[in-house]
């Protein structure tokens, strides 16, 4: 009848857009339904109580992180009780006897015959790739746990991507572990059965590098001096006479450190370790530390104070194959150097790697990942912006990019695109550098 009324095409218009409206209606209702469920409405409320719920969600600190405040917080309660019994059911290793001493693992002590044997039958896998470069792999981890501060797995994997850019220009392989391989030795201490592990099951290695996951390179150009550790087996970075003389638990720092692969070494780790299990021996071993240690306070035993103790109270034992080295920042101290980032720009370029452009910037004490450091959060994540955009720049600057400033997430183009890349000067040597290069034979292909 209405059809009549308004004739057939007008009839057909109005006849798609009711379903056209029904559609939209269709459409609104499972935004609706989706919202509820991201934002995290109350399950059963009345639209007002939705409505008050959702604002009060997007006004509280959850907004950023949705997605992981609503995995957290929708986990009913004993649900959350009982996937935390199972977790800790399947964490518990049988206790150790405390009667039997701690070791890390099963004596071995012709260490440096097996790997001679091993590296002689293979040729392929030669542990030094020139004469004077080692092979080196660079080892890093964190706690298999997300982190307590949400925004601090963000700064896990910035810092992990500052080491990979490091490592593919100055040809170093990476291992990464987030394994806890022996419950005794969590937290500080976890690198010592890591680093033990991979010497035995990495003969090719030459050098193993200890980075800790809150240090990043601040300086892509800088090579280390390998010629000069030749006849030391450990390299930390630090001065003798505040280790040996003073006694002083920052007389050295265990935050970057490169450990040959050697016999020596697998005596060296059984010597640090004792300190190390956790509970009434690391409390008690952090009590001997503080009254045998310079300004040190009160804390449980931490791996970088027993390596003073280990070096004063065994010098004859280990000092003569460990080099302190205080020549260029092999570990800097953030504290004494972000502030001066601008300043370096100025006046220097990359590829010191000492005072004037530091090889790494170590943020000690800073915890991004826990709840507790000791200095307060913001400013450190801030100043983790600040090294983290420092030691980009020089990455940025080959594919002919920057930083817009070292606050800023966003890039500018420093060069004019070109039709010819090929003939681009790569400034920093970094695209094809010399330290990378393996020599090729050509009179044999
Ligand atoms: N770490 C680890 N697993 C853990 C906890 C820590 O591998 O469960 C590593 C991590 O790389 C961290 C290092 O141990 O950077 C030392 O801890 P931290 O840097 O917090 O100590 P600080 O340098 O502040 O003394
Ligand atoms: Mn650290």
């Amino acid at each position: 009848m209405w059809q009549k009324c308004l004739g057939e095409r007008r009839a057909r218009q109005i006849q798609r857009a009711l379903r056209k409206g029904k559609l939209t209606l269709i459409c609104l209702f499972l935004t609706f339904i989706v919202l509820r469920g991201t934002i995290g409405a109350g399950k059963f409320g009345t639209p007002g109580q939705d409505f008050r719920e959702i604002s009060h969600r997007l006004h509280s600190g959850h907004s950023s992180h949705p997605h992981r405040a609503l995995k957290e917080e929708q986990m009913p309660s004993s649900n959350a009780a009982a996937a935390g019994k199972a977790a800790a059911a399947e964490d518990d290793d049988p206790p150790r006897d405390p009667s039997e001493p701690y070791s890390l693992g099963p004596k071995i002590s012709d260490w440096d015959e097996q790997r001679a044997k091993w590296l002689k039958s293979h040729p392929e896998t030669p542990n030094f790739l020139t004469p004077t470069k080692p092979r080196v792999l660079l080892v890093t981890g964190s706690s298999p746990k997300s982190c307590e501060n949400p925004v601090g797995d963000h700064y896990l994997l910035k810092s992990i991507k500052n080491k990979i850019d490091y490592c593919r220009v100055h040809g170093i392989e990476i291992f990464y572990n987030m394994a806890l391989l022996d419950a005794e030795m969590a937290g500080f201490w976890a690198k010592l059965p890591l680093l033990r592990t991979l010497l035995l099951s990495h003969p090719e290695v030459e050098f193993l590098w200890w980075m800790d996951s809150d240090a990043m390179f601040t300086d892509m150009v800088f090579e280390l001096p390998w010629e000069r550790y030749a006849p030391y087996n450990l390299v930390m970075h630090g001065w003798n006479e505040m280790v040996y003389n003073d006694r002083n638990w920052i007389g050295l720092n265990t935050g970057s450190f490169l450990l040959r692969n050697s016999q020596w070494s697998l005596d060296l780790l059984d010597a640090w370790a004792p300190m190390g299990p956790k509970g009434k021996i690391r409390e008690d071993a952090g009590k001997v530390l503080s009254s045998f240690l310079k300004d040190r306070p009160a804390f449980e035993a931490d791996d970088q104070s027993a390596m003073v103790y280990l070096l004063v109270t065994q010098k004859d034992r280990w000092a003569k194959k460990v080099y302190l080295e205080s020549a260029y920042y092999l570990h800097g101290y953030w504290g004494i150097l972000v502030d001066r980032y601008e300043e370096m720009m100025e006046n220097y370029h990359p590829g010191f790697g000492d005072h004037r452009w530091p090889l790494v910037t170590h943020f000690v004490g800073c915890k991004p990942c826990g709840k507790f450091g000791d200095y307060p959060v913001e400013r450190c994540l801030k100043q983790m912006d600040r090294a983290f955009n420092f030691g980009d720049n020089q990455i940025l600057q080959m594919y002919g990019f920057n930083h817009k400033s070292l606050a800023s997430r966003k890039v500018k183009r420093v060069r004019n695109e070109t039709a010819n890349p090929l003939e681009v000067i790569d400034d920093l040597g970094l695209l094809h550098p010399q330290f990378k290069a393996v020599k090729v034979d050509i009179s044999q292909s």
